[in-house]
């Protein structure tokens, strides 16, 4: 039997080839390190992990993560058997000791009959075989530039601008109000298409007050390079002139508070509609390098997110994504070219543990049309299948940036209650709908 080709050996690389191999296919793994460094990774073992020692919640009743887990567990997944082996204590979260757990995958693949490791760049994509491009965020550059003369140069971003994501059913809707600028579009949906947030000049001067003191993270050393492309921070923005925002993402033109039609708003905060089941709504233009703590604290001041849940908070990062919702079918091939299929943090997932989880699919996928099959991904009421889903149709296609996990992602469940305080009941009923469906895939196979 021919085998599967992957390149890199990361969180994905790493766990696609373990569950090719043990679905009975041959498998070469292609990674660069050590012989070519990136800016992040230090060492040359496999599932390398370049920053945090965490998997994040480890609780997989009342959390989309801890639910991935578990998924991932029932599926044999290799990154997760061996971060339950080299476990630290860390409360409710998953936290490995990262050098143990990288020598651990990289030897539990050296000892797979099956699986081969050859060192080594791959600088152009294949014309044919089957492979798995699971390249991370730090792709190499001539690999990068190989995939942008296929899919073209907007396809594959080089740096993330992360806009932070708000469970709609948070947002106060006694203060926001619908309404696209100057009511545009054709139909009623397209012309009631954004929420809107208004501000006073004095809550307004409070937020750029608060912008400019709050947190940041910095870029490290080597991320740099290219950035600033027309994706700057909001706080940047801020830094330039108080009036800035009011001029740009935050202007109040064409726009009247359904609420109160003869007060004009200072300035108005936007938010999009960033999923097809319109459970999420991402703040236009609000990429931030803020730290973590100052967003929630900073983007609550905003009237109407005074409650906000965040699915997600901002960000801005080195970070190779393609547009998946326009190039991959839902079994993670590129629809130009069907021989090459896409896994981890490349096709915009966010995260060691989702990256981990779009690899373990993309080889159980893989491994399948070797065998002459087809494997169609899990429903959409898992966490595996919701981030599927997501990113290879239900985001938006123009403004896709990398996501995680996350409730949001999951099909509403009708007769549950909304809101924060529906979440006590709606988190398991999630979780064991999950919990169904997943068993149900697996079995099927
Ligand atoms: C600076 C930084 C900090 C991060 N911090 C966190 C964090 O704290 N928590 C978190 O969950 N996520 C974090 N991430 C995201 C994290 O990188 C991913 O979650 C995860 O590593 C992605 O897994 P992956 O397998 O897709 O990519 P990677 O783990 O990066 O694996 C990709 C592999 O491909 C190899 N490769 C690249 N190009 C080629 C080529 N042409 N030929 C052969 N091999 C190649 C690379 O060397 C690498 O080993 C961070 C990312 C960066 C860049």
């Amino acid at each position: 039997m021919d085998p599967v080709h992957i390149i890199g050996a990361g969180l994905a690389g790493s766990e696609a080839a373990w569950q090719i191999a043990r679905a009975g296919v041959p498998v070469v793994l292609h990674e660069m390190r050590p012989q070519v460094e990136t800016f992040a990774h230090k060492t040359g073992d496999c599932a390398e992990m370049v920053c945090s020692n965490s998997f994040r919640s480890d609780d997989d009743e009342m959390n989309a993560v801890g639910q991935l887990h578990w998924e991932m567990r029932a599926a044999g997944g290799l990154i997760m058997s061996m971060a339950d082996r080299h476990r630290l204590p860390a409360g409710g979260a998953l936290a490995v000791d990262r050098d143990a757990f990288s020598a651990a995958v990289t030897e539990a693949l050296r000892a797979e009959p099956l699986v081969k490791i050859v060192p080594g760049e791959i600088r152009d994509l294949p014309d044919s075989g089957n492979w798995i491009v699971a390249t991370g965020p730090l792709t190499s550059d001539a690999l990068a530039g190989s995939i942008r003369g296929l899919t073209g140069t907007e396809a594959l971003a080089f740096f993330d601008a992360i806009a932070p994501i708000v469970h709609a059913e948070t947002i106060d809707m006694s203060v926001a109000w619908e309404q696209s600028r100057y009511d545009k579009g054709e139909t009623e949906a397209e012309q009631r298409a954004y929420i809107n947030c208004p501000m006073t000049k004095p809550e307004y001067e409070a937020f750029i007050d608060a912008l400019l003191a709050a947190d940041k993270t910095e870029f490290r050393e080597g991320e740099t390079a290219g950035y600033f492309d027309g994706c700057l921070p909001i706080e940047v923005m801020a830094e330039r002139g108080r009036e800035t925002l009011r001029h740009g993402p935050m202007k109040p033109v064409g726009l009247t508070n359904a609420h109160n039609p003869t007060e004009k708003a200072y300035a108005v905060v936007q938010l999009r509609r960033d999923n097809a089941l319109g459970t999420l709504y991402n703040i236009v233009g609000f990429q931030t390098k803020m730290k973590y703590g100052a967003q929630t604290e900073v983007f609550r001041m905003i009237p109407g997110l005074q409650n906000a849940s965040f699915a997600r908070l901002g960000g801005i990062h080195r970070n190779s994504f393609l547009n998946s919702p326009t190039l991959l079918d839902d079994r993670m091939r590129l629809r130009a070219r069907p021989n090459l299929r896409f896994a981890g943090q490349v096709t915009g997932v966010e995260g060691y543990v989702e990256s981990a989880a779009m690899g373990l699919l993309a080889g159980r996928m893989a491994a399948a049309e070797a065998k002459g099959a087809d494997l169609a991904p899990p429903s959409g009421n898992t966490a595996m299948g919701a981030l599927i889903h997501h990113i290879t149709g239900g985001a938006e296609a123009k403004t896709f940036q990398p996501m995680n996990v996350n409730f949001g992602l999951f099909p509403p469940l009708d007769e549950m209650r909304g809101g924060r305080k529906g979440r006590k009941d709606r988190y398991p009923a999630y979780t064991n709908r999950a919990k169904d469906d997943f068993r149900a895939w697996l079995a099927a196979q």
